[in-house]
């Protein structure tokens, strides 16, 4: 079939060719000057010899060029062949070439003499000013656009005045209110803002003008990047979505330009959403410690003389989204500028349905019982969920199934939780049986105590994480307040691990160092920060700093007081041990029992973990 030659696309023109142009047209201008000698093989000779080769009549054509002479000759009848000799003063040339015989049809040689021809002032002109300046401008382009590739899409080089940032918006968004589960008190919030976007009359007919700038707030992964893009997509107006640390850039001054063109662009395109994801990267406060014209400093500057600038009618909605408001600049905040602050919380339990609603939508499942896969979760957040989902339709493959079910639900959230389980990794039996008493150890001090939450699953299957085994607990409700009991229970639970090693195998091992670390933070926190140790009343020691990332704390009391603290913690932590400790000499029997079972199962329910508590129990009855 023949190719349709002129439907085919158009490619676009490239510097270099530009430049391979202008080569090619002054070799071609070159060429035209001696149009009958390229691309000929040309012999050198010398000249005696071609005043011989006229002699003898067998030269066709003489050319004579400045100091050269190039000529043809036929030699024996044969083929015509080109020569090249030096011309030499030879007053008599012109005689001997009229005279001679030549092979040429009229028995004369042709000949002439090429005056060297000045070129034209206009080509001269332009190779000498123009084409210079062209292939400079042609390396220089290329350069420019190398760098700035290099330095990422906002890169600049030499350049002024404007920062040739390409901030697109996207017109086109997909996502909705419907994509985003919970987060119910946002999404009220940005509704108001995408009617604002939809009929601004309404508002500033009545003289009302929305705020300029709304703030997303809350830990990672909770949805915030999404809830803007669904705001864009509701109000289906352009969305203009930039990171704050794409302000921060090489050159002195470009975080600055780059602001204001992005205001600039956004106005043009009113009504509009600019979304700054992670402001705080340029919103951190201005401290006096680094003070002076540094490039972040500038750029935020910039950025609140902007969203001072712009008029609040014209519909330019501002979204930034951090997750660390406490360290962003007051004056950000001030109103008239990111008035707003919408919160977006870890979701609860129903709110963690609703997530694993939206996400189960976009795989193939059975029925799924939702509600254990979010008790299960309590403390994930919208990301962590998705990929649960995720990580359960790969493992539903990895089956050969073709439909997710609840159980791959519940074993990736333990590979969310824990790491994927270690096959490779065998325990020596020694091993094993520490690690089983150690689990049923944390089972059973958690089942012992009322204010505790049940025992899901106890197993002691390796896992990449490092974890030789886990207990898992699972609440039946969503508790919102914990009381001191509840946290003094959750550290005896932490130590009941050691304690089952202490008692039952005579040893302690390296396997508790989780469970060490745990209880001494609940514990600290238990004395600094929640006035329940009874010493210091309501005496805050302790600052939260990060509260969404991390949670890191700084004391806040004197070195005297920090020494006590550690005194309070320790005499809580030996607290709970003991309590751990009896409870377990109390029950031995059910600690061989339920050990003697996972040992051989290696995985055991909450329920019959709970049978097994409960036949002991009655036997114990009877017996007395
Ligand atoms: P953030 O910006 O708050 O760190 P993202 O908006 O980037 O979090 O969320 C990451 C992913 O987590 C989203 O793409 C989405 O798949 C999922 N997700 C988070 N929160 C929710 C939610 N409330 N509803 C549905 N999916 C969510
Ligand atoms: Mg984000
Ligand atoms: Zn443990």
């Amino acid at each position: 079939m023949k190719q349709d030659v002129q439907n085919q696309p158009v490619k676009k023109g490239n510097p270099y060719m530009g430049f391979l142009g202008v080569i090619l047209i002054v070799l071609i201008l070159n060429g035209l000057v001696f149009p009958k000698l390229t691309g000929q093989q040309i012999i050198s000779t010398d000249y005696g010899t071609f005043i011989e080769k006229v002699d003898s009549g067998i030269v066709k054509e003489v050319m004579i060029k400045s100091n050269q002479i190039f000529f043809t000759a036929q030699e024996n009848g044969g083929k015509t062949k080109t020569f090249q000799t030096g011309e030499v003063n030879d007053p008599q040339l012109v005689d001997r070439l009229l005279k001679a015989d030549s092979p040429n049809p009229d028995g004369k040689i042709a000949f002439n003499q090429i005056i060297p021809e000045e070129n034209s002032p206009i080509l001269n002109f332009l190779l000498m000013w123009i084409l210079p300046g062209l292939i400079f401008y042609i390396i220089w382009h290329q350069t420019r656009k190398t760098i700035q590739s290099r330095m990422g899409a906002g890169g600049n080089f030499m350049s002024f005045g404007d920062s040739g940032a390409k901030i697109y918006a996207d017109a086109d968004i997909k996502t909705t209110f419907a994509d985003v589960a919970g987060q119910e008190e946002a999404k009220d919030t940005l509704k108001e803002i995408v009617d604002f976007l939809h009929n601004p009359k309404k508002y500033t007919e009545i003289g009302a003008s929305l705020p300029k700038g709304a703030l997303l707030v809350g830990p990672p992964g909770t949805g915030k990047t999404l809830i803007a893009r669904a705001v864009a997509g509701e109000a289906k107006v352009p969305f203009f979505a930039i990171s704050g640390s794409e302000f921060v850039q090489m050159f002195v001054g470009m975080g600055a330009a780059k602001v204001r063109d992005l205001f600039k662009q956004a106005t043009e395109k009113a009504p509009c959403i600019i979304f700054i994801d992670e402001i705080d990267a340029i919103g951190k406060k201005r401290d006096g410690a680094f003070a002076g014209n540094d490039e972040r400093e500038q750029t935020l500057n910039q950025l609140l003389t902007e969203m001072d600038g712009f008029d609040g009618r014209k519909g330019v909605v501002i979204l930034a989204a951090t997750n660390r408001p406490e360290s962003l600049d007051k004056a950000l905040l001030r109103p008239g500028r990111f008035d707003r602050r919408i919160q977006m919380d870890l979701p609860d339990l129903e709110g963690r349905k609703a997530i694993l609603n939206v996400h189960l939508k976009k795989v193939k499942h059975d029925s799924i019982d939702l509600d254990i896969v979010a008790r299960a979760t309590a403390g994930s957040s919208g990301a962590e969920l998705a990929n649960i989902v995720n990580e359960a339709a790969l493992r539903a493959v990895r089956m050969g199934r073709t439909l997710v079910t609840t159980s791959d639900l519940e074993e990736s959230v333990e590979t969310v939780i824990a790491g994927a389980q270690r096959k490779g990794k065998v325990l020596s039996a020694g091993e094993k049986k520490i690690v089983a008493y150690h689990e049923i150890g944390h089972a059973l001090v958690a089942a012992m105590q009322s204010h505790s939450a049940p025992v899901h699953k106890i197993t002691i299957i390796p896992r990449t994480s490092g974890a030789l085994g886990y207990t898992m607990q699972v609440d039946s409700g969503e508790q919102v307040l914990q009381s001191k009991e509840d946290l003094f229970n959750r550290i005896a639970t932490l130590t009941g691990g050691r304690a089952a090693e202490e008692i039952v195998c005579n040893t302690v091992t390296t396997g508790a160092s989780n469970d060490i670390e745990q209880a001494t933070r609940l514990a600290r926190a238990m004395v600094t920060r929640y006035g329940m140790s009874g010493k210091y009343d309501m005496m805050g020691l302790e600052t939260v700093n990060n509260a969404y990332l991390g949670g890191d704390t700084s004391l806040t009391c004197s070195t005297d007081t920090a020494a006590d603290i550690d005194q309070e913690v320790l005499r809580m932590i030996k607290e709970a041990h003991d309590k751990a400790r009896k409870i377990i000499s109390e029950n031995m029997e059910i600690m061989h029992e339920a050990a003697a079972f996972l040992m051989e199962k290696e995985t055991i329910t909450g329920q019959e973990f709970m049978d097994i508590i409960h036949r002991c129990t009655v036997k114990a009855d009877k017996n007395s």
